[in-house]
């Protein structure tokens, strides 16, 4: 694959994360792009979005609900996942020290962190 091609579906794989900004699984990224270019293969996409949170372009999020979660927020936060709608809400870091105090301690070189908490959504938990 020429680099040229290869930066364009870069773009629209970021702009397709940015647009439907819910933190998309690599399928609704997927199915985003198809409806205008069908002719980009799935596997192309899953693995575009893999190297791009390898490269730090995107922030991958885990695995949960079956499928991989990808952020174009790239600053450093946390995620609410509700248990119910299965929605992905960011938790803005209240401990922003963090990495450095572990650091500090233990001599461990951080490369990054992720956080995840579960539970209710507002909408979820008031229907209960
Ligand atoms: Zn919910
Ligand atoms: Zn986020």
């Amino acid at each position: 694959m020429d680099a040229r091609r290869n930066t364009i579906q870069r773009r629209m794989i970021l702009d397709s994360v940015k647009e439907l900004d819910i933190h998309a699984t690599a399928e609704q990224v997927y199915e985003r792009i198809a409806a205008e270019h069908p002719a980009i293969g799935k596997a192309t996409v899953y693995r575009n979005l893999s190297r791009m949170a390898e490269a730090g372009e995107l922030q991958g999020i885990g695995n949960f609900g079956g499928s991989a979660h990808y952020d174009h927020n790239l600053e450093k936060h946390y995620h609410f996942i509700c248990d119910k709608c299965g929605r992905v809400f960011d938790v803005m870091s209240f401990f922003p020290e963090i990495e450095e105090r572990i650091e500090a301690m233990d001599g461990f070189t951080i490369k990054g962190h992720s956080l995840t908490f579960s539970g209710l959504c507002p909408e979820c938990g008031k229907l209960n």
